[in-house]
């Protein structure tokens, strides 16, 4: 049976590889029992990664319950959102990192780190085997072993190269610190080697074409970061070469930004093309050489680039070590790691998943519906009470938010209605519905189920999520809860995971920004960059990185960025 239809024993501990946080919530109604806690070993968690999921797994674990060991290769918590802005000076790379030691200590608890990086799982001794760079061990490996009472995956994802050639050797990504300090170098001498006295016009313009391959919103974040960079500082130091830069966003699907609304798409297009950023959109990147890019369109078949520097940002893959772990656990013909909505690895007791290295399975939602209502039609006649009704419909929305969303849209107003009955609002006793259509306008449900979008808003609710209900094992335990028919095989103590979307942000440069909230609210231009800029500066981790990111912008704009090749 599963971690959660357990009773706790406190005998083994709990290993978490993974700490990640951005400025959440604390929880407060965790239910400690000291009592207990003080007679028997605390569960190793051990927690892999310090991003996103992890840090905020741990700033909400009681760690008076558990004993909470954290393992990743750096040190550190990173707001990855502000990674662009780093990339060319805006913002310096420290002013947006919090170190991990002084998150754990913040919560005054006896928390372990360890800086090291996880090569392999083994579920069946519930062991993983860690290695160090930066000491050997007595066998002079710097390998060690940690054992865990449950795992917490959290080591986020790779960039995905699509096994393109070339693209490892001469591309540049944008997922670490390291990165964007690698691009502003990069940068930089892509600028110093095109003013160089003996290079000729054609080689100075290859040097300064900057090539982002990519049209999500870290590709275009960064495109619109390096065309203020250049037109707001470069060009005032490089009078001589300015007019030779360029900027080339490649994207293989019609459009960028497909992810946000079409109006926002359409202002960064016409946006990019008044600021000259070449956006060639229906091009696939087909091959990458020191100084050529070559792609193939439908239309204009296959054609080389020369360029300067590129940044390869495509989307994201799954870590060679959690595809070996997949393999181990019968998920070998996954692409990412499954979980089912309480974010427990499928196939695998007492290993949890969140954040990017994972993705959330559900059977098929009309599999479970057809069982539901097969349960509450005891004497087959095909027909139910508005009573029955409501529970159904209260299970089902429980256990797939989607339905609930779909339901409440504009077509299915009938039985929205009856959502709202199965929450008392209308208090009817007699109606019945016929089955099969009310299954019939379900029917749709099954194409409603999305894959969560890879962010960091999603990964730290999962980490939040996770750790409230570690939180709350022992005391839901001794407190039975939670609808009968959502129990599966065993009977989950809590309520699944439900993502609750806030919106989502695309700087433009030009100090405008796009923001798409929820309700489907949209705002484009100079007012929105200034909600962007008091979102990023109270999402901040801790007032130290937020006091530096603010002093970083005002720097900026009082200044102008930083040209130095350090
Ligand atoms: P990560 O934050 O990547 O953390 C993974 C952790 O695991 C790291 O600490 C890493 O060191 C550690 N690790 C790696 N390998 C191992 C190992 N073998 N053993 C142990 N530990 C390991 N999302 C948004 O919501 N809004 C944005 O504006 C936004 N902008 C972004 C901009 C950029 C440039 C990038 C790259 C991403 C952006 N995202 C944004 C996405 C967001 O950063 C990710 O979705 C988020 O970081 C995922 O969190 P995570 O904890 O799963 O992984």
């Amino acid at each position: 049976s599963r971690a959660f239809n357990h009773r706790p024993t406190f005998s083994k501990l709990v290993v978490v590889l993974a700490a990640s946080s951005g400025g959440l919530v604390a929880y407060a109604d965790s239910k400690s029992d000291a009592e207990s806690s003080q007679n028997a070993p605390k569960k190793k968690v051990v927690v892999l990664g310090t991003g996103w999921a992890g840090t905020t797994f741990l700033k909400n674990i009681d760690s008076s319950l558990y004993d909470v060991q954290i393992i990743s290769p750096r040190n550190y918590f990173a707001f990855t959102p502000l990674l662009p802005s780093v990339t060319c000076g805006t913002v310096e790379p420290r002013s947006i990192v919090e170190p991990i030691r002084r998150v754990v200590n913040k919560k005054g608890a006896d928390i372990k780190f360890w800086e090291a990086e996880c090569f392999k799982i083994d579920p069946t001794n519930k062991k993983i085997h860690c290695h160090s760079d930066i000491g050997t061990n007595l066998d002079g490996t710097g390998e060690f072993v940690v054992d865990y009472d449950y795992l917490v995956i959290a080591v986020g994802a790779r960039s995905n190269t699509f096994n393109t050639p070339g693209v490892e050797e001469h591309c540049h990504f944008l997922k670490e610190i390291e990165d964007a300090q690698k691009i502003r170098r990069s940068v930089m001498d892509c600028f110093e080697r095109a003013s160089l006295p003996y290079l000729s016009e054609e080689e100075q313009k290859r040097n300064l074409h900057f090539v982002v391959v990519g049209g999500g919103p870290t590709g275009v974040e960064f495109a619109a970061e390096l065309h203020d960079f250049v037109s707001e500082d470069l060009s005032k130091l490089y009078p001589a070469i300015r007019d030779l830069v360029k900027i080339s966003v490649i994207e293989a699907g019609g459009h960028i930004l497909t992810m946000f609304d079409k109006r926002i798409t359409k202002f960064a297009e016409e946006k990019f093309q008044r600021d000259g950023i070449e956006v060639k959109t229906g091009y696939k990147v087909v091959k990458v050489s020191d100084s050529l890019i070559t792609m193939q369109n439908a239309s204009a078949g296959e054609v080389s680039v020369p360029y300067g520097m590129a940044v390869w940002s495509t989307g994201i893959g799954t870590r060679p070590f959690i595809l070996n772990f997949m393999k181990q656990i019968g998920q070998g013909n996954r692409r990412v790691l499954a979980t089912d909505e309480w974010l427990r690895v499928r196939e695998c007791e007492d290993v949890y998943a969140i954040g990017d290295c994972a993705t959330i399975t559900q059977r098929k939602v009309m599999e479970d519906i057809s069982a539901i209502f097969k349960v509450a039609d005891k004497d087959n006649s095909g027909t139910l009470t508005v009573k029955e009704i409501q529970d159904i419909l209260e299970d089902i929305c429980i256990r797939y938010p989607q339905v609930e969303l779909y339901l409440k849209s504009k077509q299915m107003r009938g039985i929205a209605d009856l959502i709202k009955d199965a929450k008392g609002d209308i208090q009817k006793e007699s109606i019945e519905l016929n089955i099969e259509e009310f299954k019939k306008a379900l029917a749709n449900v099954d194409s409603q189920v999305k894959n969560l979008p890879a962010t960091a808003q999603v990964a730290a609710q999962q980490g939040n999520y996770l750790a409230r209900c570690f939180n709350k094992m022992k005391y839901s335990d001794e407190n039975p809860e939670g609808p009968l028919r959502i129990r599966e095989s065993g009977r989950h103590r809590f309520r699944p995971f439900r993502y609750k979307h806030f919106g989502q942000f695309a700087p433009l440069g030009g100090e405008q920004a796009a923001a798409q909230l929820p309700g489907d609210w949209i705002s484009i231009g100079h007012s929105t960059q200034w909600l962007w800029y008091s979102v990023y500066a109270s999402k901040q981790v801790s007032w130290r990185t937020r006091a530096l990111v603010v002093s970083d912008w005002m720097r900026r704009f009082i200044f102008g960025r930083d040209s130095s090749c350090i």
